[in-house]
């Protein structure tokens, strides 16, 4: 399958080929002839899928149009609006807007809060068509009613499932009933609880639903391997792996705000240079120190989950996972920042005895076991068959996980050997 056979305009198909896109990926050989079609759209998919382009390219190609037909003769209003639960995804996805439009004659903007208003409601006071928005800053500019939605005609929700985790929902819950009824709604998320399922029913009209490849199986391409070690020696052993200068570029999970500074400074202190981004800094802080990442400036970035979501880097060689998640499919989600839109990458974790239940609860996931390297000088062979603690300190009575994580595979796993 081609991008030819997806009836797509000139314009469009110029821009991809600029971005060297070759063929679509499952979910935009799925989602686009829908979303050209007018229909309602239920995506399960998760960032790494392709998903940006599967929403962007068939709105921005059914704006061109109507534009075309009537070539409006007053400011421009805002008539699409992607919501989506973190800066870094809003900026990732405004820029896939500007790649995928640059031959029709679109505006975009993205908002997000942690900075000025200023240069936002200036550009809004301009006209805008398409605009990229996290809750926060959207409810807040449409109260001071910079920001109408009455004509918007396609909505995006992006990421629901995030929106939940980060407390989002009722903010969502409250835009949503500022939309017009007749709209186009395209709903996208990786997970399916049931209070999504819920907000999915109540949001979306007859939806076609597309599904794409389970978290198994978009991480089959990734080396994974897994490194037993005290807690203590965590420090040790990542200075150790990241001595490697064949690691072109690390992209560090840690748990804590804290924990990310820290990692950031050891490793700096131990002649590695490394930056740390988490929701404690300024956005320009945040933005600087992923800009010299994405441009090797740096070559390890140390980051929180929340912090990292979404971040589109493209060649991403190795992530490493100095903590565990507690919820497997973070898990999914850490490791997929590499081996992006069918690349290869590596995933590298560090277990001590506490994760050793996070580690089963991932194995059962992703549906296998992963390879456990021996040979490193803070390796703890007790660790290897050893059971997982009942319980491990702090962690929640349910680890995390949601209802149902994991279960859809329904296997169990010997001990490790
Ligand atoms: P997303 O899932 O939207 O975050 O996209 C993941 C990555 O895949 C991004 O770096 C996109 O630029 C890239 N990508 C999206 N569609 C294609 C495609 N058809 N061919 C090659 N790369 C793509």
């Amino acid at each position: 399958m081609s991008f030819n056979n997806l009836t797509l305009i000139e314009p469009i198909l110029k821009a991809l080929s600029n971005e060297g896109y070759t063929k679509p990926t499952p979910i935009q050989e799925q989602a686009i002839p829908v979303i050209l079609q007018h229909r309602d759209l239920l995506g399960c998919a998760q960032t790494g899928t392709g998903k940006t382009a599967a929403f962007a390219i068939p709105i921005l190609q059914l704006m061109h149009e109507t534009r075309q037909a009537a070539p409006p003769t007053d400011r421009r209003n805002i008539k699409a609006l992607i919501l989506t639960p973190t800066r870094e995804l809003a900026i990732q996805i405004e820029e896939s807007f500007k790649a995928y439009g640059k031959y029709v004659d679109l505006k975009h903007l993205v908002i997000y809060g942690g900075v000025s208003q200023y240069n936002q409601v200036s550009t809004l006071r301009r006209g805008v068509d398409i605009l990229v928005a996290t809750p926060g800053r959207l409810l807040d500019l449409m109260n001071q009613r910079h920001i109408s939605l009455q004509d918007i005609k396609y909505f995006v929700l992006d990421e629901a499932d995030r929106m939940l985790d980060m407390g989002f929902v009722q903010d969502v819950k409250r835009i949503i009933a500022k939309l017009p009824v007749k709209k186009q709604t395209l709903f996208f998320s990786a997970t399916m609880p049931p209070e999504i399922k819920q907000l999915a029913n109540i949001l979306l009209n007859d939806p076609v639903k597309v599904e794409v490849t389970p978290p198994s199986s978009t991480v089959d391409l990734i080396q994974q391997s897994l490194y037993y070690v005290d807690k203590m020696s965590k420090r040790s052993l990542l200075i150790h792996v990241l001595s490697d200068t064949t690691i072109e570029t690390a992209l560090v999970f840690t748990r804590t705000k804290h924990g990310a500074d820290k990692i950031a400074k050891d490793l700096n202190r131990s002649g590695l240079r490394a930056e740390a981004i988490h929701g404690n800094k300024s956005q320009n802080a945040r933005q600087a120190a992923l800009h010299n990442f994405k441009t090797r400036k740096t070559r390890i970035l140390v980051a929180t989950d929340i912090a990292a979501r979404g971040i589109d880097i493209d060649d991403l060689t190795h992530v490493l996972n100095y903590d565990l998640p507690n919820i497997p499919e973070s898990y999914v989600h850490r490791i997929g920042r590499t081996g992006r839109a069918g690349a290869s990458g590596v995933a590298i974790s560090f277990c001590d005895y506490e994760e050793k239940m996070y580690l089963k609860d991932i194995e059962r996931l992703i549906g296998k076991m992963i390879p456990v390297i021996k040979d490193h000088p803070y390796d703890v062979p007790l660790m290897h068959n050893t059971p997982q603690p009942a319980k491990a300190a702090g962690a929640p009575a349910n680890s995390g996980r949601r209802p149902g994580a994991g279960k859809r595979y329904g296997r169990s796993f010997a001990q490790r050997a």
